[in-house]
This record gives C-alpha cells, structure tokens and sequence, in this order.
C-alpha cells in the first residue's frame, strides 16, 4: 500500500460499532472490565486509549516501523526515547540539534549520571572521533538545525550497528513523506508531532517509533508509568492531520524551492540554506537518501541582527514565532529564539550567527510570500 493510502485508513477503520468513519475521540479516563478477573483491552486512558491505538499504528506504519508512541510533546517523546539508557552510558549528538533536546541531554540526562559529547560537524568522522567506550546510543538529527546540514544516516547506522551502538533519529524536519530513518538502519525514530505530522499550529504532541521489541516495550513501559500521554483530542488532530501529510508535504517542498531560488538571487542574501538547491554542499546526499528536501530553509542575511530585526517587522505573510510545519509560513532568528537560550560561545560553535533567518513555509501561493520577502529585503 502506498502512502497517503496507510495514512487515510490504516489503524483507522470505521468504528465497528456505529460506522463512524473517522476514529471517535474516546474522551474517557476508564473502562468498564469484565469481572473482576477479566478486563479489556483497554482499562485505564493513562496506559491505552483507542484514539491514541490509532495513532500509534498509524505513525508506526508511515516510518515504516513496528511499533509507535505517542506522547505529550516532541520533548517527551525525546526523554521517553532515552530512557533505553542507564548511568553510565554515553551519548553522542549532532552539533546543530534542536535546542530543547540539548537542553535534555545537559539538565535533564547529566545530572543522572548519562553525558552527551557533541560532534564537531555534521560529518561520519566527526561523529567516530566522540565515540568512547561507553557509548551507547548516537543521536541524530538530519537535516539539522537551523543550519540543514545532512548526515549519512545508512552510512552512521552502518558504523553504529557494527559497535552495538543504537541511532536514534529525530525525524522532525523532514517527515516520513521525505525520510524514513528506520528502512536506512536506524533503530529509533523520534518526532515532534506539533510540527508537520499535525501540520495545523493546533497541538503539542510527540512520537516515538521502532522495530525492536525489546526496545519498544521499555519505552511503552515508561509510557505508562511516567505518563506523558497526549490528550484524545489532540491524538485526534494529529491523526487527521497525517491523512493530509502527503498533499501538504509536495507543496512545503515546492514552496520553499520557489523561495530558495528567489533568495538565493537576492543581493542582500549572503547564502541560502536548502538541501533542494544545487548550491548546497550535500545535495547529493539529499537526493540519496531524502525523496524531497521539506519545507525549511535557512538563510543568512548581509549584515547582523539589525538587519534581521528590521526583515521580520517589515514582513507581514510570515509570521514571527517559535515552531515550524503548520499551514502558514513563520519566520525566526535561531541566534534569538530558537537558539536564545545557548551562550553566545556555545551558538558560534554551532556556526548559529547572528544574520541568520530561519523560514517554515507554509501553503500559502509561493509568489505571495516572494513578494512579502522582497519587500521586506527592499532597503
Ligand atoms: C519542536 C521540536 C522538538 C520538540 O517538540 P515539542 O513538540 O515542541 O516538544 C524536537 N525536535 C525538533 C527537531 C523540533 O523541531
């Protein structure tokens, strides 16, 4: 089956009971059991709920996965994912990860006893030469961010695998439409369902997918006992916003090619950022192992803050805010918000200057938004 066709009815067929043709959302905290020997499938909303099943198999089946989970937020599915590990075990992370996981890594994971190392670049070598004896897992986000460096995931998991290291992949940016992690030897995918899973700026969710059953019935474990579980409703939005990641998918990429080559002719543009343009340095790579390159592109202006700061007031398609993959298209500078909370040291050693402006294109009409950027680039 292809796709768009397991997003639309796998794990969601009409309800046996009333013919509902979408999954209801089962508002319930209990049910009722049989006897007192006997109960259901599902017993208490915290461990299972039938809204939240049908999520769960829907998002295993688009990353092509065993099994799925899902969570409260993208962060705690994260945390959730790293609860494979114990103190003493050592993690090595990409230099451009998303700043809520590195902010997991250093004051949630350190102080039980679980370190991260951070790689130079984005490069294989780069992650060899953090690898230590007891490293456990490698974790991994490609494209990065805000920069959208790519690595190799076949070739890292390759590398992992032969040192029984895991590779956790936060599959956020790109979605399973674009990437999917776990078919190129990843053993954990991880997402924020806020972004473009969810697709609508309407809900806070996360997931976490995997083949391995051990792996997965540790996390399901911690699922129920620490209990960042997603509300119905919102397993309910983020259900109905899969059935359209395809269609949303080609027209973020398409969008955002258009505005990459549009920026990338501007002369108060310093350099774009988009694995779809020729320009960018692993193109190649892109093509290999991503089916179409998203809907995120970063670019650098001339100039430095005062330049940002004066694009995004004068803009007024795209939005200023947190966050990526909704309908309508955002603006952010990583160096401020995204990144804000790093030392400025620590956001030059992840080449996170100041001229940086990091754009989530939305479905709006291309040649709308080109003009919004040309006349807030106009001096
Ligand atoms: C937003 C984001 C997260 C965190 O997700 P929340 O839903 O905000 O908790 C993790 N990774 C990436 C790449 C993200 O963009």
């Amino acid at each position: 089956m292809h796709f768009e066709t397991i997003a639309i009815h796998d794990g969601q067929a009409p309800d046996p009971q009333t013919g509902s043709v979408t999954v209801p959302v089962y508002q319930t905290s209990t049910f009722e059991r049989d006897n007192l020997d006997h109960r259901k499938e599902f017993f208490y909303s915290r461990i299972g709920n039938p809204t939240r099943k049908a999520l769960e198999s829907t998002l295993a089946l688009l990353e092509n996965g065993r099994h799925g989970l899902a969570f409260a937020s993208g962060v705690a599915a994260t945390l959730a994912a790293l609860q494979v590990l114990k103190t003493g075990d050592h993690i090595v992370a990409g230099n451009d990860i998303y700043g809520g996981s590195y902010r997991i890594f250093e004051q949630l994971m350190r102080p039980w006893g679980v370190s991260t190392t951070y790689t130079e670049d984005e490069s294989l070598e780069s992650y060899a030469a953090c690898i230590r004896p007891e490293t456990r897992m490698i974790w991994l986000e490609t494209p990065s961010n805000p920069l959208l460096q790519l690595t190799d995931i076949a070739a890292l998991a390759g590398f992992a695998r032969d040192r029984g290291i895991l590779l956790a992949v936060d599959n956020t940016f790109s979605s399973p439409y674009f990437q999917k992690p776990l078919d190129l030897g990843a053993d954990i995918v991880v997402h924020s369902t806020t972004k473009y899973l969810g697709g609508h700026s309407d809900v806070i969710g996360g997931a976490v997918i995997t083949t391995d059953d051990q792996l997965h019935t540790k996390i399901k474990n911690y699922q129920g006992a620490a209990g960042a579980i997603p509300a119905p409703w919102d397993c309910w939005l983020v259900l109905r916003g899969l059935k359209t990641l395809k269609v949303r998918m080609k027209e973020h990429e398409a969008n955002a090619l258009h505005l990459a080559r549009f920026l990338e002719r501007h002369p108060a543009v310093e350099r774009v950022h988009y694995p779809g343009l020729p320009s960018h340095p692993q193109h190649e790579l892109a093509k290999k192992q991503m089916s179409g390159f998203g809907g995120m592109l970063t670019f650098a202006m001339k100039g430095g803050l005062p330049e940002v700061e004066k694009l995004v007031s004068k803009l007024r398609l795209f939005i200023l805010a947190d966050s990526l993959g909704g309908v309508e298209s955002l603006v952010a500078s990583p160096a401020k918000m995204t990144l804000g909370a790093l030392s400025k040291e620590e956001r030059m050693k992840r080449n996170c200057t100041d001229n940086l402006v990091r754009l989530s294109i939305g479905l709006e009409n291309p040649e709308d938004l080109e003009a919004d950027l040309l006349q807030a680039l106009r001096d």
